[in-house]
């Protein structure tokens, strides 16, 4: 696994353009025209499945993917359906939809079914009359604008001619290149909140760690007299801390209210990027501490767990807390772990690099082909069971966005939860995510 190299981190997505037709229009040898290289297998017996359907694909510097829809749906109930269920898919997915029409047939009711299908979604779609492999065919192309759907861009997908043309419409089809993520773009430091219940030693961390480095830099003044949150240097760095004040006022108020140590949670958690959950490690795991976990995956922030209080462990602690975490944090494995004492400054160096990590983890993005590719593979290596005599199959997948990441699947059919616990688990293996949750969603074509 090679993440650094794979994963462009942050970069925006790859607008997507499906190619939408008929069986033997030349989809596939226009997406291995598009690619410039013989990768799109072209299969010799129509409706035979192709598991890979992304491609990254460039045209004048502009990044796009490439999804050929050609081999999907070979079960629908025939040609026309499966072709309308292929339109309506592709219109879903894709930023532009690419509709090839063979042009020396010309326009079939197929074709013209796909056409108001098309029309109704509204998306950007740039007709191909294919086979146009001569001038002399150039006729048969412009026979296409009575489909209505504007103009007919003539190629021969086969020898290439009149691709550049085509390839020029897509772009300028395309959206504008999508502004990148305004999450914490602001270029400010990074922001931290400290949870824990009462007690397990937030404010003893805080202060060990704005003692131990160049102090406290600078109070953040909020909109009432307190300072809320706190910049602090650490190493060469400066993180903001959200919320000292009410770390550091719980102190002198009463601890009770459970309520509003909730709600004081959410809207730290509201403001922050990476939450660190403290946890007494000389005491079991309380309800409250899981709770919190929990709210912090719900947020769809990073999380670092850190067991404070080390320096109170005895062997047979330390022992019976692995197993404790192994059952009762399931939920939560990926996160990275610090064990430290706010007492003794112990492991205080491994707090920003795990920071960083579930930071990292959070902003990762993964390609479209690659993560295509993956599920291609997935799917091959490990079926969903079949039930009720279907198999659904993931047909194509996009991850939408980052921070964190959230992933959108096409599925032929109702994934079960097992398998998406199953999938969750392969993206990480092959892909990271240390430190963050992930949001998977399904879109089932029927
Ligand atoms: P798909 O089913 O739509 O993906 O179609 P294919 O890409 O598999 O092509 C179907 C057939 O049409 C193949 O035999 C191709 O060689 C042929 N074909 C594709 N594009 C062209 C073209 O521009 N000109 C000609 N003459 N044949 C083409
Ligand atoms: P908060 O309520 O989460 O802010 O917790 P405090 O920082 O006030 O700590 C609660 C108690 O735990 C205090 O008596 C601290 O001195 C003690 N404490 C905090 N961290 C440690 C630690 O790492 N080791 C030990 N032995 N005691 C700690």
């Amino acid at each position: 696994m090679d993440v650094a190299e794979d994963v462009a981190a942050d970069a925006p997505p790859a607008p997507v353009v499906a190619v939408v037709g008929r069986p033997n229009v030349g989809k596939s040898t226009l997406v291995n025209r598009i690619l410039g290289r013989r990768e799109a297998v072209v299969e010799d017996v129509p409706g035979v499945t192709r598991d890979r359907v992304a491609y990254d694909a460039t045209w004048s510097g502009r990044r796009f993917t490439v999804v050929d829809t050609g081999g999907w749906l070979p079960d629908a109930a025939g040609l026309a359906a499966a072709i309308a269920e292929q339109a309506r898919l592709a219109v879903e997915l894709a930023d532009v939809v690419m509709f090839v029409v063979d042009a020396t047939v010309g326009a079939t009711d197929v074709d013209e079914a796909v056409v108001e299908i098309l029309r109704r979604s509204g998306k950007p779609v740039v007709l191909v009359a294919n086979k146009v492999d001569d001038q002399g065919a150039e006729a048969d192309a412009a026979m296409l604008w009575s489909l209505g759907i504007g103009e007919p861009h003539p190629v021969s997908a086969l020898h290439g001619r009149g691709s550049g043309d085509l390839l020029d419409a897509v772009l300028e089809a395309l959206p504008e290149e999508a502004p990148r993520e305004t999450f914490g773009a602001e270029g400010g430091p990074r922001r931290i909140a400290l949870l824990g219940r009462p007690n397990v030693g937030k404010s003893s961390l805080l202060n060990k760690l704005a003692g131990e480095t160049r102090a406290v830099v600078d109070a953040v003044a909020g909109t009432t007299r307190d300072p809320v949150d706190e910049l602090i240097e650490l190493g060469d760095r400066t993180f903001r801390f959200i919320d000292t004040a009410g770390i550091r006022r719980r102190h002198r108020e009463n601890q009770g209210a459970d309520f509003y140590a909730t709600l004081r949670t959410q809207s730290a958690l509201e403001r922050a990027e990476v939450a660190v959950v403290l946890v007494d490690a000389d005491e079991p795991l309380a309800e409250q501490d899981l709770r919190i976990v929990s709210m912090v995956i719900d947020s769809g922030r990073a999380l670092v767990i850190a067991y404070n209080k080390w320096d109170l462990l005895d062997e047979e602690r330390r022992h019976y807390l692995e197993r404790e975490i192994d059952r009762q944090l399931h939920n939560a494995r990926w996160a990275p772990r610090v064990n430290i004492s706010a007492k003794t400054g112990r492991h205080m160096d491994r707090f920003v690099p795990a920071i960083d990590t579930a930071l990292d983890g959070w902003g990762t993005r993964v390609p479209t082909s690659k993560l295509n590719q993956f599920f291609a593979d997935l799917v091959n290596s490990h079926p969903h069971p079949v039930r009720g005599g279907k198999q659904p199959r993931v047909l194509f997948a996009t991850q939408a966005g980052v921070r964190p990441p959230r992933f959108v699947l096409f599925t032929s059919g109702f994934l079960e939860e097992g398998y998406r616990r199953f999938i969750e688990r392969r993206l990480r293996e092959e892909f990271g995510f240390e430190g963050t949750p992930l949001d998977i969603a399904m879109k089932i074509r029927e």
